[in-house]
């Protein structure tokens, strides 16, 4: 595979800095049981590594003493982690608001039967990621049969009341292009997506958030065997609205790979781009347990145009 940050740097992109931390953004682990050609992580079923006990429990304290209000989980496929379950309820103890980044086909996996359940009862918000609402571009993209799994997935969340209206259960979709464009109107596609849906299926959800792909990992190195790698960063700096530097998730929120180490974002992360002393030394999420980052400069680079094209891109979707 390709490197990527090579060809990301040096940059032009505007410096900006952070402000108070609202969420903790946890990758607890790369294993996954897809293997999706645009994944940021390089996820798949044989990976190994996973966040220890110790860094579980780092994550607690990290939460109760910083006050954090949103704990984002992701992966690979987060629920596959042990630890999984635990840290949820953990985390719901202490009042916090658990974000779980599901790919659906886990909720159809042997083994994975009352795991919808279980989030439910935990009043975990579900993000999903749905990258059309097509059997045919879905299964392109991320493997045979993974539509299908999608649907009954949908469906089963739908009967415990996720995306139902008042239930309190938040199920919210994730669409990604399939290829180096710009994805279209967020809230346009999210009718599209309601109606299709809807009118095929019965199923029913919050919201759809847009996302640019970033020309890293596996899907930046695609991009580079295919001679594709510049144009596609020069469409998204064409694109690049300065209203969404405002926004961007980086300000808000701190990445934790599965070792414990900081970084701006999960981009970041998976650049190596890590949050330091200042100096060449990492910073480790017990290093940030009584110091403080507010105000401190976002390590930034040319995958950022990938946040700030067009109506912009960050874990909630679109910015403006
Ligand atoms: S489901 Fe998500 S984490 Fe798993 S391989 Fe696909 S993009 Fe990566
Ligand atoms: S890629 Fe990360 S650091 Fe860059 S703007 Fe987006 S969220 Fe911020």
């Amino acid at each position: 595979m390709h490197e990527t940050l090579p060809h990301l740097q040096p940059s032009d992109f505007p410096a900006i800095e952070r402000r108070e931390l609202e969420t903790l953004q946890i990758n607890i682990g790369l294993r996954c049981n897809l293997s999706c050609l645009h994944c940021h992580t390089n996820s798949n079923p044989h990976r190994k590594e996973k966040m220890g006990e110790s860094t579980l429990n780092s994550v607690v304290d990290f939460l109760r003493w910083k006050k954090i209000r949103t704990l984002d989980i992701t992966g690979g496929a987060p629920e596959m982690h042990p630890g999984f379950r635990g840290l949820v309820v953990r985390a719901r103890d202490l009042g916090v608001h658990v974000i779980d980044r599901c790919n659906l086909t886990i909720l159809e996996e042997p083994g994975f039967e009352d795991l919808a359940e279980f989030l439910a009862g935990q009043g975990v918000e579900i993000i999903a990621s749905l990258p059309c609402y097509t059997q045919e571009n879905v299964d392109q993209q991320r493997g045979q049969g993974v539509f299908t799994q999608s649907i009954a997935a949908l469906r089963r969340l739908n009967a415990l009341g996720y995306g139902r209206p008042g239930s309190g259960l938040a199920l919210n979709l994730v669409y990604n292009p399939l290829g180096p464009f710009l994805p279209p109107g967020q809230e346009e596609l999210e009718q599209e997506y309601k109606t299709h849906l809807y009118d095929d299926y019965g199923i029913t959800f919050d919201h759809l958030y847009t996302l640019c792909n970033m020309p890293i990992k596996r899907f930046g190195s695609t991009l580079i065997s295919r001679g594709l790698f510049d144009d596609y960063l020069h469409t998204l700096k064409q694109a690049h609205n300065a209203a969404n530097l405002d926004q961007v998730m980086c300000r808000s929120l701190i990445s934790v790979d599965w070792r414990g180490y900081v970084y701006d974002c999960d981009f970041n992360q998976m650049l190596g781009l890590n949050i330091t002393d200042g100096g060449d030394n990492p910073l480790h999420l017990d290093d940030l347990l009584h110091g403080d980052i507010n105000g401190r400069p976002i390590t930034v680079c040319n995958h950022c145009y990938g946040c700030t094209a067009g109506q912009g891109s960050s874990c909630g979707g679109a910015l403006t």
